[in-house]
């Protein structure tokens, strides 16, 4: 008898976007196949979790007839390219989603395995005589995973600082103009090597939107080419561009593109969070952003939210957005059905979180235990609990309507991007966490060691004090991260390289 092995699945969707019927399929293998729940993920897709290994390919073919799948969702390609959720500038979120969906399926692996392999389209084996052609990837595809985002300024909830290849969109005079290209993010390191470190991506120019893919295919093959192919710690697309040289890969970029970047143009980030509650879009339908905590979408006690969403679902006429900060949109509503929805959301108990406390609506929390093999400690599970406790500080010191991001993840791999937390954890042992602190609330610098292997009662006595300090001392309009930083608790990180110092 075969040992009941049991897997993750997740999802390719460009952009996080993601039809009501779509949404139901998700919804029913979650149910038929997987842990009866769904985890909506920091890269705006869906991972299905405790799918048995004989259930995995009945489940992959439903998830392709449903016009969704899962190819190079893993493994050292390129994965889910991420775009800014904006609800509010309809037109030029469709714009930019559009080039998300264009990146994502121009940078696929040409190979038909996954075809062959789980859809059953024959031949599972190459031949001599008829060997497939990557001609991007090559031979030997990437050195490690490459991960791509597109933000829309003034939001920054992709993170783009933390991707391997960024884009920032610009617009003048309403209109789209191009994007400046930031390269060289991640979150990853491992304990105790301080040659890994979590990187800020930079920006090395600017990019007409017709050359997008163009510039993506170029970056990825100087990475195919130079990346680290001895030591996998050191083999992601911020060592080799550190390694390297900023300089010098732009070069190299612009000698490939056969053209130069245009210098890069202004804009401003205001955060990297998300924001709750109905806006109107410009193209006048309804959006409401969901706070969902870690992710998690569960039929909890009291709390209906996986049927409250099937029900939505059911009659939702718009479409559904996963953020990147494990929340959803219920996107592209009437002013007709608004009302439908807003009885449905009512009926099942679903708001967006303003009961809760700021952070708790700022926080993100990986999979980690008992999901994740390579978790040293819990994450998803335990924030909320831990935040409770927070949270009673915060309220004892009349901030309970602050914005504060924090962040938890079980192991150094970033899977939250914890390094860009105001407030940060990341798992060394069970109930024992390295706390961070100091990024910045739009995301432009990392967060710093602030104590090191902690529980609970230190991180809260910790906490304490700093919030107490924070809410009698800042500046008017002051962040966290910028306070902490400001008094001296923790070292200013914009650069990698210094995480460690
Ligand atoms: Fe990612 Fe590590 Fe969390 Fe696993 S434990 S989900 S690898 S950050």
């Amino acid at each position: 008898l075969e040992p009941a092995y049991q897997f993750m699945l997740r999802v390719r969707m460009a952009g996080g976007v993601a039809r009501p019927d779509q949404w139901l399929v998700m919804d029913e293998l979650a149910q038929k196949y997987g842990n009866g729940t769904l985890k909506l993920t920091t890269r705006q897709t869906f991972q299905m979790h405790g799918i048995l290994k004989w259930n995995m390919k009945k489940t992959i073919q439903e998830i392709h007839a449903s016009m969704l799948d899962t190819i190079a969702a893993c493994g050292d390609v390129n994965r889910n390219v991420m775009c800014n959720v904006n609800p509010y500038q309809s037109d030029l979120h469709a714009e930019v989603y559009e080039l998300s969906r264009k990146l994502s399926d121009d940078l696929l692996p040409r190979t038909r395995a996954y075809h062959e392999i789980w859809l059953d389209e024959e031949k599972v084996a190459g031949t001599p005589d008829a060997e497939e052609v990557e001609p991007m990837y090559g031979p030997l595809y990437l050195p490690r995973k490459f991960k791509i985002g597109i933000a829309v300024p003034p939001s920054n909830d992709i993170d783009v600082y933390s991707q391997d290849l960024g884009f920032i969109a610009i617009v003048e005079d309403n209109k789209l103009s191009g994007f400046n290209v930031v390269i060289g993010g991640g979150m990853g390191m491992s304990h105790g090597d301080t040659a890994t470190y979590p990187q800020l991506g930079k920006v090395i120019g600017f990019v007409a939107q017709d050359r997008l893919v163009d510039v993506a295919e170029k970056i990825i093959t100087i990475q195919r080419d130079y990346g680290n192919r001895s030591v996998r710690k050191y083999a992601r697309f911020k060592y080799t561009v550190d390694r390297l040289g900023l300089q010098n890969v732009k070069e190299e970029l612009e000698n490939r593109l056969g053209y130069r970047l245009g210098a890069a143009k202004d804009f401003r980030f205001d955060s990297n969070g998300d924001s709750y509650g109905w806006v109107k879009g410009g193209n006048g339908k309804w959006h409401f952003t969901l706070f969902v905590e870690g992710g998690r979408i569960a039929d909890y006690d009291g709390y209906p939210l996986m049927t409250g969403l099937r029900e939505i679902a059911k009659v939702l006429k718009g479409d559904i957005r996963l953020t990147p900060n494990q929340n959803l949109i219920i996107s592209n509503v009437s002013s007709q059905q608004k009302k439908k929805i807003n009885e449905l959301m009512e009926k099942y108990s679903l708001t967006d979180g303003k009961h809760y406390s700021a952070l708790r609506r700022s926080s993100i929390a990986c999979v980690a235990l008992p999901t994740c093999g390579l978790a040293m400690a819990e994450a998803e599970r335990y924030l909320p609990r831990l935040i409770d406790k927070i949270e009673e500080i915060v309220d004892e010191n009349g901030l309970r309507n602050e914005e504060i991001t924090i962040r938890m993840t079980g192991c150094p791999n970033g899977c939250a991007r914890h390094a860009l937390g105001e407030i940060a954890f990341i798992g060394k042992a069970p109930g024992k966490y390295n706390m961070y602190l100091g990024a910045a609330f739009d995301g432009s610098r990392l967060s710093k060691l602030y104590r090191e292997n902690i529980g609970e009662e230190e991180i809260l006595s910790e906490l304490r004090v700093l919030i107490a300090q924070f809410a009698k001392e800042r500046e008017p309009g002051e962040h966290f991260g910028d306070f902490v930083v400001r008094t001296g608790t923790v070292k200013a990180v914009t650069d990698g390289t210094n995480f460690h110092d």
